[in-house]
Parts: C-alpha cells; structure tokens; sequence
C-alpha cells in the first residue's frame, strides 16, 4: 500500500547523501519533495502541513550531531515525525478488570467486521484467552452466518440468535450473549454489529443503542483503508455520532495510496489499535505506529539501530573507522575492526543487532559464527600484533602468526581463521557501504 509513497521518500534521501551540511534552502527543497509525496499519497492536506511544518523547524534547529550525517539526522526527524502522526505510542487493548471485557465492533458495511471478529478471536486465542463472538448484525440477510463460518475456522465459540426464535433485535441478541459469556466463563465477549453503506442516523442509533447496552471496554471503529479520504471522512462522522476508543485499519494490502491510514489517527484523535492486510485470519496484527513508520521509510530497524548507536558509540572515533572503512582513507585495520567490534559488543547481543540491519542477509552467518565470549580470544590475538600488523595484516605471514598464536595463549588456526574473517568482513563491508542511506559508496582510496 505504501510503495509509491515508500519509493518517493526514498528519493528524498538519496538526493541529500553525499552532503556535509545543509542549507536552509535544501531543507526547504526537501520539505517541498516529502509534502508532494505525502499529498501523491492521499495523505489528508491539514495532517500534511502540520507534519512539514513541524520537520522543518526541526531540521532547522538541529543540533550538528557528530555521528549522524544531514541526511540521517533529517531521516530521523521524518521517521519521529510520521510516528507521531501514526499516533506516536502503540495503544494496546485494554481488558476489563472484571471479565468479560467487551469489545463492540462498529464500522460501515463491507468495511471487514466480521472477518476481524474472526481474526480478533484467533489473536485473542493465541494470547491465551476464551473468547466468544457475538452476532449482532442483523441487518445483512447472510451476516450472522458468516461470522459461524468465521468462527468456526478460527476455532472460537460464536453466540447467535436460533433461526426463526424471533429474536430479531440486535440490542436483545448482544445482551443475551454478555449473559451467555458470563455464564459460561468466556472472558472476552466481540460483538459484531450492522453497517450501513453509508453514514445515517439510523445507523448511528442503532450502534449508540448497542452501545449503552452493552457497556463495551473498548469500541473498535473498523475502516477500510482502501477508499481513501472518505475513510477519513467516515471516522470523523462516527467519532461525533458514536464515538470510539481506537481504529482498526482493514486492507492495508489494496493498492489504495495509503494517505487514509496515515491520517485518521491524527484527524480522530484515536489510536489505531489493529490492521489487517489480508482475507485469511492470520493477515492481522496489533499495530505499532514506530514499526509502520519504518515499514514506509524502507529503513528495516535502521533507525533503532542509529539510535542505539548515538547512545554507545565513541561518535568521533567511530566516525573515523567508518570514513576510513567507506571512503578508502587510509586502511581499515584491526585496530579499527577490534574497535568496531568493542563497540557493537556494548550494544547488545550480536544476533539482535545484525537483525536489524537491512541487506544483512548475506553477512549473517559470517557473524553468527562470531561468539560473544570469542570476542575475549579475538582481543588477545590483536593485542599480541604489532601495530605496523595491525595497520596492515597482509604482511601476516606464517612466522608472525605462529608467534602471535603463542604470545596470545591461542592456535595458529584460531589466528587464521581471524585474519581469514576480518578480510571477508572488510571486503562485505566496504559492498554493502552503499546501501546505507546517507552513507557514500565506497570511493577509490586517495
Ligand atoms: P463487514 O460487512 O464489515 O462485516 O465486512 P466483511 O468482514 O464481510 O468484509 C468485506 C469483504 O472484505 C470480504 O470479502 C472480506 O473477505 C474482505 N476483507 C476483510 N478484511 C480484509 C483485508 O484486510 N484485506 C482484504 N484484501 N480483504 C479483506
């Protein structure tokens, strides 16, 4: 849903690579591009010009950062900015103290309620609890017997009015089913409720009715991402007539260009809870605006990993080893590869970090091989160079590493295999260069 808008931002940043610092006229050359993109995209015009103006009196007023380049510090600033947009936390469901919690679903017809029942009821399966779904559309000739097929493949008890009992009062049907939860020790009870095609009072009465009836936890408003603007119009028209605790985002897998998504939490003032990008029950899960934002920037987890690294790396001396490693100043060492490793050991766990890095796939196993307590033994052999080796480990020839082998407590094996490695990783490094944004491909060594 978001690969044009994802393609656009995209160029936005690679136009600013390479640059040293910014000026205010490419911080206005650059707003200018992210707001026709997020227009491109559908994003809601008041939602645009807040989140502009609020990345360019950012970007203005940033700080130099010594281990970010402008392009990253302007990446940064988007990427906080679209969170804050997707509204900012994730917002997760709140259950009852008492159970049953109740959970009312409203939205238009076609808008996928009762697919979510479905898929709600799974998720809330999977998170250990005994759900029940109740069916409350009566309006839809085939709507309560979708939802017992629904249940049934999600494997989750549906409460529905027997055929012909003359039950025929959506209102009647949900508080009998809070009954027959309560009895029946179901702890979370999902009422599946009418739409309409359009927004009517009728509608908006019959939904306030269920409401006050039922007395519900949370009062899920589910919209289909892909009609667009009119998605933002019809949350804004329930917010008034029934009001809601949070969104539901349903196919976020159309090819709609998204804008919808990204506006109706800030329009609403709720929080998007859950989104669904798929017919089948699993295509659903809880939403994370700080995951969506970095889904549309492209960045895998690059940012956290930007994040973690501002915090624990030495910036100048990192900064260093990076200019020497991308741009061929002078050679990248084992000194500098010790460093590196010293630093991204503070970090966290190698696995954890290397999974957060996109194109890491292919380095994966190189590092995996890399165990934590190894990085001991890698330290001694380094120590146990001399520096001209250390600056140069191609003059490692068999005398020097069998005496380094034995002034380290190791075998020569063992500092063959780190010579061997440190090659292959300066080698994998210096290709994959390019492919962090902001970064400069590597150049010719000077
Ligand atoms: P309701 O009228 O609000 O109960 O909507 P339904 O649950 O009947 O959904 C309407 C149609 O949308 C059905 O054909 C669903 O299979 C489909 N649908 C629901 N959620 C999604 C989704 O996330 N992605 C896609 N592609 N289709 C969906």
């Amino acid at each position: 849903m978001f690969d044009t808008l994802t393609d656009r931002l995209s160029a936005v940043f690679r136009n600013l690579r390479g640059k040293t610092r910014l000026t205010d006229a490419d911080i206005e050359a650059t707003t200018r591009e992210i707001r026709l993109a997020l227009l491109e995209a559908d994003v809601n015009l008041a939602v645009v010009k807040e989140f502009i103006q609020a990345v360019r009196e950012r970007a203005k007023g940033a700080q130099i950062h010594a281990a970010l380049n402008p392009a990253q510090q302007i990446l940064q600033i988007v990427n906080e900015e679209l969170i804050e947009i997707l509204g900012g936390a994730a917002r997760p469901l709140r259950y009852a103290k008492k159970p049953p919690t109740v959970i009312l679903l409203a939205g238009l017809q076609g808008s996928g309620k009762t697919t979510l029942a479905g898929k709600l009821g799974k998720w809330l399966k999977g998170q250990g609890h005994s759900p029940l779904l109740v069916a409350a559309d009566l309006q839809r000739p085939n709507a309560v017997n979708q939802l017992q097929v629904v249940g049934e493949r999600a494997g989750v008890q549906v409460f529905a009015p027997e055929p012909g009992n003359g039950i025929g009062d959506p209102v009647a049907v949900a508080k009998a089913g809070l009954e027959f939860a309560a009895s029946k020790l179901y702890d979370v009870v999902v009422v599946d409720t009418a739409g309409r095609l359009g927004i009517d009072e009728e509608l908006m009465r019959q939904a306030a009715e269920i409401r006050a009836a039922v007395n519900p936890d949370e009062v899920l408003f589910v919209v289909d991402a892909m009609i667009g603007q009119d998605a933002v119009n019809t949350a804004k028209a329930f917010a008034e007539g029934v009001g809601f605790d949070a969104v539901v985002l349903s196919k976020l897998d159309g090819d709609a260009r998204g804008g919808a998504a990204l506006s109706i939490a800030k329009v609403t003032g709720k929080p998007i809870m859950f989104a669904s990008n798929g017919e089948g029950l699993d295509d659903f899960d809880a939403f994370y605006p700080d995951r969506m934002a970095s889904r549309i920037l492209d960045m895998g987890d690059l940012l956290t990993l930007i994040e973690q690294a501002q915090k624990t790396f030495d910036a100048e001396q990192s900064a260093k080893a990076a200019q020497k490693l991308l741009q061929g100043k002078g050679e990248f060492g084992l000194d500098d590869f010790l460093q590196q490793m010293q630093a991204v050991r503070k970090m966290g766990p190698l696995s954890k970090i290397l999974g957060m890095m996109p194109g890491m796939g292919q380095m994966k196993d190189q590092i995996a091989g890399i165990d934590e307590r190894e990085i001991d033994r890698i330290e001694a052999i380094i120590y146990s160079m001399t520096p001209a080796e250390r600056a140069n480990p191609k003059m490692l020839d068999g005398s020097r590493r069998a005496r380094i082998a034995n002034g380290s407590g190791t075998k020569v094996s063992d500092v063959n295999s780190l010579v061997n490695r440190f090659f292959d990783a300066r080698k994998m490094m210096q290709s994959m260069a390019g492919s962090i944004p902001g970064m400069p491909r590597k150049q010719a060594p000077q």
